[in-house]
């Protein structure tokens, strides 16, 4: 496995490679979530490239960058055992040499607006513009990226699409803890007593999903309003939304269209959750 730091290097090392090759961007601190990745990628390709890397640009001012937990030697030693080929760790200096004021930047209008993006000014400008250099660096056949950031999957999956970048983009399901957290690495900014309550989140999910896979026309914003009481009882601030969309716009749902989703995002202390459950309206409801 060939750790690189630099974007010389990179182009040195991709051009070796033959055959097809899969890329898992990340932001490194890895868990089992991005392994499931690392994992897919294996399977879909001759040669896997995971790249770590911090991204300024998707931090507001007031948010986390600094204290984002970085662990790249812990990080590599997992990689060595999954047969990644690259790993492709650069500094900030090193992908943003001028800095970041100025450069090009991707918008991916309307998605990159609302739920997670009404509370993140340009946090989705700042996710797309990362990938799009990263995909034309890399010049990867495919990228896995994880459900887990459903909105985010949309995003790049609407980029793509509309600027017609040569790469098929493959979506994973969300890895959990036993008790339904879903992986992620700020659960560590979570007291104990805070860990305690956090799978309250995957289990309102969970009831919605339910109760709208049996009845698809029970009242959405008596449901929404429920989930949101249940967290702020458990401990959790009020969400900055939890709310039931359709699944490939997210967009009000209709039951002529049965892929729906169930987002939310909210705070438990230093830990600011996000969480998704997919919702399969039975065609009888249309
Ligand atoms: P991050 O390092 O948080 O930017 O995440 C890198 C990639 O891992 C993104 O595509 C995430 O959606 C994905 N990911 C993060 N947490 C999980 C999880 N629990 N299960 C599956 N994929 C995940």
């Amino acid at each position: 496995m060939h750790i690189i730091n630099t974007i010389t290097d990179l182009h040195t090392a991709r051009t070796a490679l033959r055959g097809r090759i899969a890329l898992v961007p990340t932001m490194g601190n890895l868990h089992a979530g991005h392994l499931s990745l690392v994992e897919k990628a294996r399977a879909s390709a001759d040669h896997v490239i995971v790249t770590i890397f911090v991204n300024p640009l998707q931090f507001g001012p007031q948010e986390d960058f600094n204290a984002y937990p970085r662990t790249l030697a812990q990080d590599c030693a997992q990689l060595e055992r999954t047969q990644t080929d690259i790993v492709f760790a650069p500094s900030v200096h090193e992908l943003y040499p001028q800095g970041m004021n100025h450069i090009t930047r991707v918008l991916v209008p309307q998605l990159s607006d609302i739920l997670c993006g009404a509370v993140r000014a340009g946090h989705f400008s700042g996710v797309a513009t990362i990938v799009l250099r990263l995909f034309n660096l890399i010049r990867a056949d495919c990228a896995i990226f994880g459900e887990k950031d459903f909105q985010q999957l949309l995003i790049i999956r609407r980029m793509v699409a509309d600027l017609f970048v040569p790469i098929e983009i493959i979506g994973m399901p969300t890895q959990r803890d036993n008790d339904g957290l879903a992986l992620s690495s700020r659960n560590q900014y979570l007291s104990s007593a805070e860990r305690r309550v956090a799978p309250t989140l995957y289990y309102v999910l969970n009831v919605i999903k339910e109760r709208l896979e049996a009845d698809p026309t029970c009242d959405i914003p008596l449901l929404e309003t429920w989930a949101a009481q249940q967290l702020c009882e458990v401990g959790f601030n009020m969400p900055d939304y939890i709310t039931i969309r359709d699944a490939h716009t997210l967009d009000t749902p209709h039951a002529a269209q049965p892929d729906w989703v169930v987002l939310a995002a909210a705070r438990l202390g230093a830990a600011r959750l996000i969480d998704n459950q997919r919702i399969h309206i039975p065609h009888a409801a249309a």
